[in-house]
């Protein structure tokens, strides 16, 4: 029998065959770390890792060598991750792609970093984010990648005039140029969901409190989730196992729910699966490139079994104000807490103490955030709450309510991720609404809490996009991650969006 690894280099092998190779003795840990580092450096023209530290990353591969040597292995031991810079981790500087904590180093890991590691996983390094996961480009970084002096966006590597998505863009384009079998991301309004569709990999949202947000640099607390991102939906479960749980003492939002293995049922028969079909998400403005591609994915659904029902989920266009609405209400709270006191950048010269707060911060936070800051302090402000914020709270709950309709007749929505493709580099930079309406697809499944995921299901053939990989959502309702995960696995045993590769990768 040929085994993987003989046969193709080990980037090309998926977390699953990297384990099965690891466990084989076929390579070690250390060898895999070292290969991944080398990849690391070799593509750092796409701008993805913000951080590494070869030490640290060794070190640990030996440790999981000595730990499979020992006969101890964990479920993920040897396999080498990267982590978006949101998530605070002891051994890699962590920044949040902002110039308020440029070098900073947590003296812990977050608690989802922990529990990877627990479960074996190496960290390579940290990955490139939108400053404190603000964006759907990965545009407003403020950190230079590893190799470059400057600040610089990361590239998609299908075609490196295009943005990758964001906000979690270095997660998606490392997966996607195969620097890393698998990544961490967060997603508070679809920062899993819209860059894996980008860069034509696989992500995955859980339900709001599935993980902890312990040690997440927090953006809008009551919509912040982590997931992995990877190549399949396979390997994503994999990680997702290891990710969730309970985490009372550190985060009293995480659910109360034993600890669930996400792989179990991946393969289980689809037939029969009812798949609501949302009119709202095939409106106008959608390309017909995403239409062409996300339509035939949902007739192949039909070949394997599944049915198509029409729902309605009126709200969806009201998910962008309310979501521009509460994520930076909670953002001005949140981000209240750099100011130069307790951590991150200060002012170096100031004169009273409310002069350094206002230069720290001016100086610290990119227009972004800036403008995030000032529309959530605006709508908490006395005399605007009523009109805005408590109005935004009662749709939001109305928008989760139209889920919990569409639930009654199906199991599973499908419709697109994205409207279009990935844009150009810049193309939308100097307009921030741009950006907020190209989130229309993926905003009301966060302010509901609901788990969703994006998988690959094609490529544009316009003249203008061609080949950029095009993703399919899926949203689930509460604790429905397996059932997402099974139906994502089924439609990617029958296709191979999600093992096309970039040229030159
Ligand atoms: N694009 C959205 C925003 O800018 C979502 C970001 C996210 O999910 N972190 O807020």
């Amino acid at each position: 029998m040929t085994t993987p690894l003989s046969t193709r280099a080990a980037h090309d092998l998926s977390a699953h065959e990297l384990l099965q190779a690891l466990a084989a003795k076929q390579i070690s840990a250390v060898e895999l770390a070292q290969h991944f580092l080398d990849r690391a450096q070799a593509h750092a023209g796409l701008g993805a890792f913000v951080d590494i530290n070869p030490e640290a990353t060794l070190g640990q591969a030996k440790a999981a060598d000595a730990r499979r040597g020992a006969g101890c292995a964990g479920p993920l031991e040897g396999l080498p991750l990267a982590h978006k810079d949101i998530f605070v981790t002891r051994d890699f500087a962590t920044t949040a792609g902002s110039r308020m904590l440029k070098g900073y180093r947590s003296p812990f890991d977050a608690t989802v970093v922990q529990r990877l590691a627990d479960a074996g996983a190496v960290t390579v390094g940290k990955l490139n984010c939108d400053e404190f996961a603000m964006g759907s480009g990965n545009e407003n970084s403020a950190i230079a990648p590893v190799g470059s002096d400057s600040v610089q966006p990361v590239r998609n590597p299908w075609d490196a005039a295009r943005i990758p998505g964001g906000s979690s863009g270095g997660s998606a384009a490392a997966v996607a140029a195969r620097l890393v079998p698998a990544a961490t991301g967060t997603d508070t309004g679809g920062s899993i969901r819209q860059p894996a569709a980008f860069c034509g990999i696989t992500g995955i949202k859980p339900t709001y409190g599935r993980a902890s947000r312990y040690g997440m640099v927090a953006f809008a607390s009551s919509l912040d989730q982590a997931g992995p991102m990877a190549r399949s939906a396979e390997d994503c479960a994999l990680l997702l196992t290891a990710m969730c749980g309970p985490d009372p003492d550190r985060d009293s939002t995480t659910l109360d729910l034993p600890a669930e293995n996400f792989s179990r049922t991946l393969n289980d028969n689809i037939e029969g699966l009812r798949i609501g079909v949302p009119k709202e998400f095939f409106g106008e403005g959608l390309s017909d490139d995403v239409r062409t591609a996300v339509e035939s994915a949902l007739k192949h659904y039909q070949s394997l079994g599944a049915k198509l029902v029409p729902i309605a989920l009126p709200r969806t266009e009201l998910s962008i104000p309310v979501y521009y609405i509460i994520a930076p209400a909670e953002a001005s709270s949140n981000l209240s807490r750099f100011d130069g006191v307790k951590f991150g950048h200060r002012a170096k010269d100031y004169g009273d103490l409310a002069d350094m707060y206002k230069k720290t911060r001016a100086e610290g936070f990119g227009d972004e955030v800036k403008r995030r800051i000032m529309i959530g302090a605006y709508v908490l402000s006395h005399g605007y709450y009523d009109a805005y914020y408590l109005q935004a709270q009662k749709i939001r709950r109305m928008i989760a309510d139209d889920f919990q309709n569409a639930f009654k007749e199906c199991d599973v929505i499908a419709g697109p991720v994205a409207p279009t493709v990935a844009w150009k580099i810049g193309e939308k930079s100097a307009d921030p609404v741009a950006n907020y309406l190209a989130d229309i697809f993926t905003l009301s499944g966060s302010l509901a809490g609901l788990p969703g995921m994006s998988i690959p299901v094609g490529f544009a053939s316009s003249e203008s996009d061609k080949g950029l990989p095009i993703g399919m959502q899926l949203l689930g309702n509460y604790f429905a991650e397996s059932r997402l995960l099974n139906a994502a696995h089924r439609f990617q045993l029958a296709s191979d969006f999600h093992l096309a590769k970039p040229a030159g990768i």
